[in-house]
This record gives C-alpha cells, structure tokens and sequence, in this order.
C-alpha cells in the first residue's frame, strides 16, 4: 500500500487541530466531507453470486471514514447501516453541514462478464462542476498511480441525480463491476479495500490541498 505523505499544509492543519484543542472543547473541522454509501435498505444495487453492492459500497465508505479519524477533515456517511436513503436526502446532507465534497461510493454491474473497471462520474450540471472534475480526475490519476487490479478507465460525464442536486463538488466512484470475475474476486479481498480507501482518502486530501 501506497504511504500518504504528510505535506506542509496538512501539518499546519494537524497543527491548528490541536490548537483548538487545546484551548477551546469545541473545535471545528477544517474541512467536512460527505462520504456517500450508495444504496441501502430495500434498495440492494447490483448483486452476484451473494455479494451485493449495498453492503461493499458501505464497507469501503466505513474505511475511509476510518482514515478520517484524528484528521482535521470531518467524514460525514450519509448513511452508516443497512438503511435506505433517498437521492434528495443524500444531497442535502452536504448542504446542511456544507460540505467540501461529496463523493459516492458504488460498484457496477453488466451483462457482459468480460466488462471489468472502475469509473469516475462527474456532472457538468452541478453547481460546482469544474471543482468536481477536478476532484475526479485526481481521483482518477491517483487510482491509476496506485491501483493495478482493476483497470482505472478515467473520468466520465453522467448526470446522475445525486451529483447534478449537489450544491458541493462531486463525484460518483464505480469501483468494478460484480458482473466480472477478476473484480468481484478483488472486491471480496479486504486487503484491496484497504488499499482502495487508502487511495480515495489520499484524492480527497490532495484536492483539498488545493
Ligand atoms: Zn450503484
């Protein structure tokens, strides 16, 4: 796994976080990031042989939020169980706690078992839209840097209702498909998940770096 590298401006942060502190008991985030688990509940998403993206998606948004612990950067779930939560609800929770960021966390399916890859999607509809692309294509250079179990296949536009109602930058991550073998092998392995949040969360402090 790829080590993150503390840059100066994260140790000035770490550095401010523990002024406040010191000195005041309510010390607020530097930075809030909302961590969306896609689906939940009734809604399952894609599923194979068992594994059902509800369940991964949270799983991996649960490890990145672990990484968020004793950071100056706030990781807000919109969800942290096995709950349904509407699109709506989703993208006001950034808004409420004014969010840096919001990326969504799923995994894909298709019809072709050959079909393998992780995948950003941005909208240009967003309010935020060239933050978002930014966000996304670190994102994505980061995946391709670290990552080479799964083929990263860039950024791409979607206008999907939770990125396009989003008043914060935003992108939604795929990351495989259930559908493919070699993926769905990856997806199961806890190991790979740790490195894939490990990633995610070094994206997400060097967009805010920025
Ligand atoms: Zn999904």
């Amino acid at each position: 796994m790829k080590r993150i590298t503390a840059t100066p401006l994260l140790l000035l942060l770490l550095c401010v976080s523990s002024a406040f502190a010191a000195g005041t008991p309510e010390k607020p985030p530097v930075f809030r990031v909302v961590i969306d688990a896609g689906h939940g509940g009734q809604d399952a998403g894609a599923g194979r042989q068992g594994l059902l993206e509800k369940e991964l998606s949270l799983k991996l948004a649960q490890k990145v939020k672990a990484l968020g612990k004793n950071s100056p950067v706030e990781v807000i779930m919109t969800r942290s169980g096995d709950e349904f939560v509407s699109l709506q609800d989703r993208s006001k929770l950034a808004l409420e706690h004014e969010a840096a960021l919001f990326l969504s966390i799923h995994i894909n399916q298709s019809e072709q078992p050959e079909t393998s890859g992780i995948e950003i999607f941005v909208s240009s509809e967003n309010a935020r839209a060239t933050q978002s692309r930014m966000f996304a294509e670190g994102l994505s250079r980061t995946l391709q840097a670290g990552e080479s179990e799964i083929p990263v296949q860039g950024t791409k536009e979607a206008n999907y209702l939770v990125l396009k109602n989003t008043t914060c930058p935003a992108a939604l991550l795929e990351v495989g498909y259930l559908s493919n073998p070699g993926d769905r092998q990856n997806l199961q392995n806890d190991a790979f998940l740790d490195h894939l949040a490990g990633l995610i969360w070094e994206s997400i402090l060097g967009y805010l770096e920025n």
